[in-house]
């Protein structure tokens, strides 16, 4: 590219086109973020000065974003955050990206928080859930725990705990392995991975070769964790505890299914903003 052209307008022009050119879907948006990471420019002060010039550095850096972009690697990993519940998240390659859908697991199980519960993430990946439910609830005294097989996944959980000072307890192990004996959560929420592994294979690129396997493969029908949490779940639940599930759309009857054969009664499906169901919760029945 022509060394003289300087201008942020120019710049970000070429590297939309850029992204255009490689089939990249929000090529425009994915553009506009990589600008403004790099150079630290807000939208108005971008359209109060298009023709401002930046720096050699940061133009070479944001081309060289622009290209990792072009590879499918996500946006997220480029800026090394994503939005989540109105507050900002750490990512990066060893979690899952938190989507929009799972705001509708967090919305839900909000409304159920009472004073003094103790709260367990089931998969905390980036802790996302788990921090989200601290920071957000109004009741007083709720503790929370979250669990990952990951080590690295929950590298992330705390140092995302750390900048957005809540404090939460953090454990490595498969499922509920190291979380101890005792029946005493008010709550579990959990997103598994809860997609059947042939279809891995046709997801996109992004998610296929970025997002981390662990977090996204359910196993041959996409719901081994939910069997295993839901059967496990009843020797930590409280009686009258809420299990609230993130699933696949085609999941929730299923889920459901396996919930009320383990002692869960009232059980719920709440749908996404696209319509879809998304969100699966009850309550424990049993001692
Ligand atoms: N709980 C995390 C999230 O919702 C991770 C989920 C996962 O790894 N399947 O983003």
């Amino acid at each position: 590219m022509n060394q003289k052209i300087l201008a942020i307008q120019e710049i970000y022009r070429e590297g939309k086109e850029r992204l255009e050119r490689a089939g990249i879907l929000e090529a425009e948006l994915d553009a506009w973020y990589l600008l403004e990471h790099v150079t630290g420019i807000s939208k108005a002060s971008y359209y109060g000065n298009p023709a401002r010039e930046i720096r050699r550095q940061e133009k070479e850096q944001y081309f060289y974003y622009i290209e990792e972009r072009k590879k499918r690697i996500p946006l997220q990993h480029l800026t090394g955050e994503q939005g989540f519940m109105g507050l900002v998240f750490c990512v990066n390659r060893h979690v899952l990206i938190p989507r929009q859908d799972t705001e509708i697991l967090v919305e839900t199980a909000l409304e159920r928080m009472k004073p003094g519960m103790q709260i367990l993430d089931m998969c905390t990946g980036s802790g996302c859930i788990l921090l989200s439910l601290l920071k957000l609830c109004k009741a007083e005294g709720v503790t929370g725990t979250g669990t990952d097989i990951s080590k690295e996944a929950l590298r992330v959980a705390v140092s995302n705990a750390e900048r957005l000072g809540i404090r939460a307890k953090f454990v490595q192990g498969d499922l509920f392995e190291n979380i101890g004996s005792q029946k005493i959560f008010d709550m579990i929420v959990s997103n598994p991975p809860y997609i059947p592994t042939a279809v891995i294979d046709g997801l996109q690129e992004e998610v296929k070769l970025y997002d981390p396997y662990v977090a996204l493969d359910g196993r041959e029908d996409g719901l081994f964790f939910y069997r295993r949490i839901v059967k496990e779940s009843i020797s930590y639940i409280k009686r009258d505890g809420c299990l609230l599930f993130e699933i696949g759309c085609e999941q929730a009857e299923a889920v459901a299914g396996l919930m009320e054969k383990a002692g869960y009664k009232d059980i719920r499906v709440k749908k996404d903003l696209a319509g879809l169901d998304r969100v699966v919760y009850g309550m424990y029945n049993g001692e």
